[in-house]
Order: C-alpha cells, then sequence, then structure tokens
C-alpha cells in the first residue's frame, strides 16, 4: 500500500469528498443569496464516489468526509455512505451537514455505516440561526442531533462558524449546550472567499477571542490524534461536552495539514483556497484505478505550503459550497 506524502513531508490522511455543490440554506457567510446553478450539475454518481474513496483507501487515507454544498440534498446519499463504509481500510465515515432532514435521516445514515456525524449549527437562539441560515429549524436540527447521540453514532460534533455577532453570550450558550451532551462544538474562525469579502470585513473576529474566553473559565486544550482535522479542542471537568476552535488564521496552521479534497465534479484540490484542481473525472469514468492512483500521487508534488489568506488571497475559491468547505 502506498502512502501520500507531499513535498513538505506531510501525511496525508484524510478525504474530504464533496459530492454536491447544491444547497438549500442561504447561510450569510457562504451563498447569503441562496445557490446558483452554474454549468450542468454532472456531480459524481455513486460508483465514482467509491472510485475515489477506494483510490485514497488504498493510499493509506482511512477516514472520509462528505460533504458539499448539502449532501443530504442528494436522495443517494445513504448509498454513498453505505458504499464508503464498505472500501477495506476506511475506518470514519464522517458527514457534514446543515441538518435539514437529520431528524427524519439520522436512522438510515447510520444504519448505513454513519461514524462522525457534524451538523453546523452558528446559533443557538432561535431567531438568530434563522438570520444566519434564513430557515427556522433550529429546534428540528437539535432533535435530529439528539436523536445520532441516542442512535450511538460514535462522534456527533457541531460546527459555529465564529461571527462578530456570536462571541460571549454565544459562548455561554454553547457551553450550556454541552453540559450534559456528549457532543464537541467546534468554532470556525471566518474565512475570507472572493464572493463575500465585505461581510468578512465586518464579521471576521480572531480566534483568540475564545481562546481567552477559555483561559477565563478553566477550559483545558486536548491532544491531537493523527488524522484528527484541524480543531484544537478544550475541555473542563464540569462538562460531559467540548468545545474547540479552528483557526485557519493561526500562524502555522497549514504545518499540520493532513487533508485533500475531491470536488463533486471529480477534480482533487490541493489547497481549500489554491486555484484549479487536478481532473479525475477521465479515470473515475473510466474505471481505472491504478492510473487513478498515481495521478493523485503525482499531482501531490504540487501542494503548496499553505494557503494566502494573510495576503487577502482566496485563490478562485468563491464559497466554500463550490468545493465542500
Ligand atoms: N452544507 C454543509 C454544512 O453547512 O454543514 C456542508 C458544507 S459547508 C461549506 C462546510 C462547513 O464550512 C460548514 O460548517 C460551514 O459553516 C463552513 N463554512 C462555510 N463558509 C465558511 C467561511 N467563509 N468561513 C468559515 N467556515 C465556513
Ligand atoms: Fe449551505 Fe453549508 Fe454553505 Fe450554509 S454553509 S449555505 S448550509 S453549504
Amino acid at each position: 500500500m502506498g502512502v501520500l506524502v507531499d513535498g513538505f513531508g506531510r501525511r496525508f490522511r484524510y478525504l474530504r469528498l464533496s459530492i454536491t455543490e447544491v444547497c438549500n440554506f442561504r447561510c450569510t457567510y457562504c451563498l447569503p443569496d441562496g445557490y446558483r446553478k452554474t454549468g450542468a450539475e454532472s456531480f459524481l454518481p455513486p460508483d465514482q464516489c467509491e472510485r475515489v474513496v477506494r483510490a485514497f483507501a488504498s493510499l493509506g487515507v482511512g477516514k472520509v468526509r462528505l460533504t458539499g454544498g448539502e449532501p443530504s440534498v442528494r436522495r443517494d446519499l445513504p448509498e454513498i455512505i453505505a458504499r464508503t463504509a464498505g472500501v477495506p481500510g476506511v475506518e470514519k465515515i464522517c458527514l457534514t451537514t446543515n441538518g435539514w432532514n437529520l431528524e427524519r435521516q439520522a436512522a438510515a445514515w447510520r444504519a448505513a455505516g454513519l461514524t462522525n456525524l457534524n451538523v453546523s449549527i452558528d446559533s443557538l437562539d432561535p431567531e438568530g440561526f434563522r438570520r444566519i441560515t434564513g430557515h427556522d429549524r433550529l429546534a428540528s436540527i437539535v432533535r435530529g442531533l439528539d436523536a445520532a447521540v441516542a442512535l450511538g453514532v460514535p462522534s456527533v460534533k457541531v460546527n459555529g462558524v465564529l461571527l462578530r455577532g456570536g462571541v460571549g453570550r454565544g459562548f455561554d450558550a454553547f457551553a450550556e449546550f454541552v453540559r450534559d451532551r456528549p457532543v464537541a462544538v467546534r468554532f470556525i474562525e471566518l474565512m475570507r472567499t472572493n464572493d463575500t469579502t465585505a461581510f468578512f470585513a465586518d464579521q471576521h473576529v480572531p480566534g483568540s477571542v475564545l481562546t481567552a474566553w477559555f483561559a477565563e473559565r478553566g477550559w483545558t486544550a486536548r491532544p491531537r490524534g493523527l488524522d484528527d482535522g484541524p480543531a484544537q479542542e478544550f475541555s473542563h471537568p464540569d462538562y460531559v461536552g467540548r468545545i474547540g476552535l479552528i483557526a485557519p488564521y493561526a500562524p502555522g496552521f497549514c504545518d499540520g495539514c493532513n487533508r485533500l479534497r475531491v470536488t463533486a465534479r471529480g477534480q482533487l484540490r490541493l489547497c481549500l483556497f489554491g486555484e484549479l484542481g487536478v481532473d479525475l473525472r477521465d479515470l473515475l469514468e473510466a474505471d481505472e484505478p491504478d492510473a487513478l492512483q498515481a495521478r493523485i500521487v503525482r499531482a501531490l508534488i504540487g501542494k503548496p505550503a499553505g494557503h494566502r489568506l494573510h495576503e487577502a488571497n482566496s485563490g478562485d475559491t468563491r464559497q466554500l459550497a463550490q468545493f465542500g468547505g
């Protein structure tokens, strides 16, 4: 079995596979005007998703996250989860969702083999949630999340984007949320994308506001695992759950990069904020696993040292729904 290592000695064990660009939410920081179709929607069918996963698994990847757009708008999501779970070597089958149909679908996803569920919840105030996402659905999403915990999904997490408006009281509300829930809430520092530069200028706050909040309240940092995502998680003896921070603007953030992305159209993206991608579609359609692996390994030579967000350069990323965040 080969391994995926880039020119900077970074080892890749984690694949984020986008399965659609379509989304039914209008998050202020991502798709404020909703999803707009660009070009034909020729997203990877389940068999080609499986071929992507097989190629990466044979190169040492054991963790696969399905994302989008909103992955659950695809009716064949349970089949894609099951095909991913059936690939030898893949131990963590993860999904990032806005949760709109979680309450109805949690059992089917779990039965298909889902092990790690991340649900995006940016505010625990129903009106704040509606303002950010365009949907009055918080209560159902929280019920869905609790259902997933009750079903025994081994890892259930919440993603919240760190917005100026949510600092302070927002942190306190999320801490209360994890007091008795075995759930990790992770705040993601808002990232600049080409379509949302004005929003970014208005709403970006550095991750240090959260680390200061942790320090004042006795939350302590936990060690990271080899295939963990980019979050630094914190725990507290009085709380069952954890709170974490993903701080892409922090120094050295890209040094520990362990993940690669494939878009819903079958392009390998070496960096979320890079440019262009390496097309894998022809080899996925032709089902040529050896050539596919070789192309992926070769492409890694071109992986840049890091993103250039500090220079207000977001590559060709208009918004994160485009490539899967
Ligand atoms: N639709 C799904 C969801 O919202 O969970 C999956 C795709 S979404 C692009 C993946 C993650 O990216 C979400 O947790 C979302 O909050 C986050 N995200 C989107 N745009 C972002 C931005 N500009 N900065 C930071 N996080 C962002
Ligand atoms: Fe859709 Fe997710 Fe983007 Fe919100 S963050 S608009 S749910 S893709």
